[in-house]
């Protein structure tokens, strides 16, 4: 099983050795992880993990909340792109738009996202998604600038948002809180969308799934997303680990080792 989605280096994580974790999801057959920046220090910290790691590999990217920072700043955007060529980095991520509570004016965000969707292109990148309150003008900057590989992490809108994600090729990517027995629309959408288009993640160290709720999550824990996808699709729970994985395999181009 891949994590698509996992933050090692966040606190409280970031003080336990990575190793540590790392084997943890081993002995839950989770063998490949992705780690995922949310401004430069982070996506450096990236980058290290995966040259350090043999399972993980990297994302780099400016998350919607720390877009002020990155703002009109060309030494920072000289930064990631140099860190989007390092080895393993396999997606810029996460990026996208927070409307929710957040500090950050939507047209900074918005700049800072076209600046990123352009360096991804150029770079024959994936784009890991983050949108939060903000779906039509997410959805219109990624359609305007042909975006073809696309995921949205930690999914859970309603099944017209999902059927105009599918229908551009686009994949979704479901965490812990499919988990939470209040999430409607997180169950409904796992429902909706087609196997072959379902990645799993984490989204540690938030987001832990029942029975873990409220602690802290990791990479180990993406089994029980899996389990339920299974659950709530009526399948067998390997079905969807193979689906997933082959999934993955695909979008990050990683191959069988
Ligand atoms: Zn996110
Ligand atoms: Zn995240």
């Amino acid at each position: 099983m891949f994590d698509t989605h996992a933050h090692l280096n966040l606190e409280p994580l970031g003080k336990e050795p990575p190793e540590e974790i790392v084997r943890r999801a081993k002995e839950q057959g989770v063998t490949k992880i992705i780690n995922i920046g949310i401004d430069i220090a982070s996506s450096q910290q990236s980058v290290a993990l995966a040259a350090q790691i043999p399972e993980v590999y990297a994302a780099v990217g400016i998350h919607p909340q720390e877009a002020g920072s990155a703002y009109n700043d060309a030494q920072i955007f000289r930064e990631l792109e140099r860190l989007l060529g390092q080895k393993k980095v396999v997606a810029l991520g996460e990026v996208g738009l927070d409307y929710y509570r957040n500090p950050v004016a939507p047209s900074v965000q918005k700049q800072v996202l076209e600046w990123q969707l352009r360096l991804a292109l150029e770079n024959d990148k994936p784009l890991i998604v983050h949108n939060r309150d903000a779906d039509e003008d997410v959805y219109a900057i990624l359609k305007y600038y042909k975006c073809a590989k696309v995921v949205f992490h930690c999914y859970g809108r309603d099944r017209e948002f999902t059927r105009k994600l599918l229908d551009l090729g686009w994949l979704v990517s479901f965490t812990g809180n499919i988990t939470f027995p209040k999430n409607r629309q997180g169950q409904d959408a796992v429902i909706y969308t087609p196997l072959d288009s379902i990645m799993i993640e984490t989204d540690c160290p938030f987001m832990a799934p029942v029975p873990h709720r409220g602690q802290t999550n990791e990479p180990a824990f993406v089994r029980l997303v899996a389990e339920k996808i299974a659950e709530l699709k009526g399948v067998d729970w390997e079905q969807v680990e193979q689906a997933t994985d082959a999934n993955a395999r695909q979008f990050f181009a990683i191959g069988r080792d």
